[in-house]
């Protein structure tokens, strides 16, 4: 069983992030537990059990905003106390955290309550960089809350990082990834800005008050990361994310294997392995819904053979493993001509360069349906 639960709150705003969010100064914690529970009595709880491979990730928006004993009473409903030890029944709980949270007494519970994994969203060590984000902690915040959730026994800590920005903010992604490293995480998720639209940055260039990204930075800074966290020891198993110790995101590796998930909480997404079902955006919408007891399902769409398929080779080529020789009944030369492609051992693989190119090469095997 792998179960996401959405927590929609923040804030503020980032610069770059057009996520489904609900900006709140005061985060109304009791009626999302009531909403989360509501929901869970309606799908039928789904509990994880100590069969060793059952995560559960609480995501966000920002859900270390939400106060320990909310987190533990959900956590109560989903996950029973003697599966608490990871070490001992192999559940991933984790938690994504915004590093001004956690203090020693929040780490301190967190645990208690039984997370065991926390997601740091770092972004950068550089504390201009982090203002102009609209982050709300400076880089010694990062710093202590590494220490702060270690002391509390929390070891399998992963950090993201922001890369690709613009030329004039002198960026050092060196440096960057160096303050990363001292740290020693098990995990480090790397991801390059985008320009989405009706985000603060999208109206900062569109009045010309900053740049787009430069592709070639984008690039360059990409593979630098790639050879920088492989010689640290670090092994890039997805696109986006790289692991110390064989400590991968069990949860997220989970969808990219396409397992079965159940997501609640606003915009959360579910997957039985057939059909993909997702929940209402908005927090108001959907707290609404629960507590009328509705349907908090905005709607669902059943995936046909062929878009199994599709799916089966995107995801596949977004990881390490890649996909089985045999699934590319006609592998295009010119995509292992150009260095984006290699086979290894039976396996059709993403080179580093592959992976920056990921969405040409499944747009180009989409059109070519002997390709998957
Ligand atoms: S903390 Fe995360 S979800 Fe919230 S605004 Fe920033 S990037 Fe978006």
């Amino acid at each position: 069983m792998h179960i996401y639960v959405h927590v929609p709150f923040c804030q503020r705003r980032c610069s770059y992030c057009d996520f489904s969010i609900a900006v709140r100064k005061r985060i109304p914690a009791q009626e999302y537990v009531d909403a989360i529970i509501g929901e869970l009595a309606r799908v039928g709880s789904p509990a994880a059990t100590p069969r060793g491979n059952d995560t559960i990730y609480f995501g966000g928006g920002t859900p270390s905003l939400l106060p320990p004993a909310a987190i533990a009473t959900i956590l109560e409903k989903v996950l029973p106390r003697t599966t608490h030890d990871v070490p001992r029944t192999g559940v991933e709980v984790t938690l994504e955290a915004n590093p001004e949270d956690v203090t020693p007494d929040h780490a301190v519970a967190w645990r208690a309550a039984g997370i065991n994994r926390v997601s740091l969203g770092a972004q950068s060590f550089d504390d201009t960089v982090l203002k102009w984000m609209h982050r709300s902690h400076d880089a010694a915040q990062t710093t202590r809350a590494v220490q702060a959730l270690r002391d509390a026994g929390i070891e399998n800590i992963s950090l993201d990082l922001i890369f690709g920005l613009p030329e004039e903010l002198k960026r050092n992604w060196e440096r960057d990834l160096d303050m990363a490293h001292a740290l020693r995480t098990t995990h480090l998720s790397v991801y390059g800005l985008t320009v989405e639209p009706r985000t603060p940055l999208d109206r900062w260039i569109s009045r010309g008050a900053t740049h787009a990204p430069d592709e070639e930075r984008y690039a360059e800074e990409y593979l630098f990361a790639h050879r920088r966290l492989t010689a640290d020891g670090f092994v890039f198993y997805e696109v986006s994310n790289a692991a110390r110790d064989g400590l991968r995101s069990q949860h997220n590796s989970a969808y990219w294997s396409g397992k079965a998930y159940v997501g609640l909480g606003p915009a959360a997404h579910s997957f039985d392995g057939t059909t993909r079902r997702w929940n209402l955006r908005a927090w108001e919408a959907y707290r609404r819904a629960v507590a009328e007891g509705r349907s908090a399902v905005e709607s669902e769409e059943r995936l046909t053979e062929e878009q199994r398929a599709l799916e089966q080779a995107y995801l596949g080529l977004r990881t390490i493993e890649g996909l089985p020789v045999t699934a590319f009944a006609r592998l295009r030369p010119p995509l292992t001509a150009q260095g984006w492609l290699e086979v290894v051992d039976g396996r059709v693989k993403c080179t580093p360069e592959g992976w920056l190119r990921l969405d040409s090469i499944v747009n180009e095997i989409s059109h070519d349906r002997a390709a998957y």
